[in-house]
């Protein structure tokens, strides 16, 4: 399975929020929508960094609260790993491992195209499993 085939079904809505965004506002859109990380953009959708729920909480713990008062791009990670299209489960397990993060935004033509979490791929991971064991079990029923 790959990345095409997850967003197929998983749909390619992303949340974005702009870099002058305040921590406070993104914790918001971070609660509103159930997610850990929101992808930060320019006025062109172009990606410019993204910021989790850990980034927040970090720099919560070290400097306090008036920091969510502060714009996204000053916690925000810069250097954000991106997938494609045609990268299979395997290649965003591996990214995600090597990387330490939970998120991969899917870019087309260096334009964000979706966003795959560790959650979809797990839940994919398991179905595609299943899938391997009922057709094994199949195959040995008929043999
Ligand atoms: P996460 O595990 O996604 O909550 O993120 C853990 C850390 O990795 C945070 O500092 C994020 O800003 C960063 N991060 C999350 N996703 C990515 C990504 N795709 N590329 C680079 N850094 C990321």
């Amino acid at each position: 399975m790959n990345v095409n085939a997850i967003l197929k079904q998983k749909g390619r809505e992303v949340e974005t929020i702009r870099p002058e965004t305040t921590l406070m506002q993104a914790a918001a859109v971070l609660a509103k929508h159930r997610i850990g990380a929101v992808v930060v953009v320019d006025g062109t959708n172009k990606v410019q960094g993204i910021v989790s729920e850990r980034d927040i909480i970090r720099v919560l713990a070290k400097t306090g609260s008036d920091v969510l008062g502060h714009p996204v791009s000053s916690v925000m990670t810069r250097n954000v790993i991106s997938c494609g299209e045609h990268d299979t489960l395997d290649q965003l397990m591996a990214a995600m491992t090597t990387g330490r993060f939970r998120h991969l935004p899917v870019t087309k033509n260096g334009e964000l195209a979706g966003i795959v979490s560790i959650g979809d791929v797990v839940k994919y991971h398991l179905a595609e499993i299943e899938m391997e064991a009922s057709a094994m079990k199949d195959y040995i029923a008929h043999t």
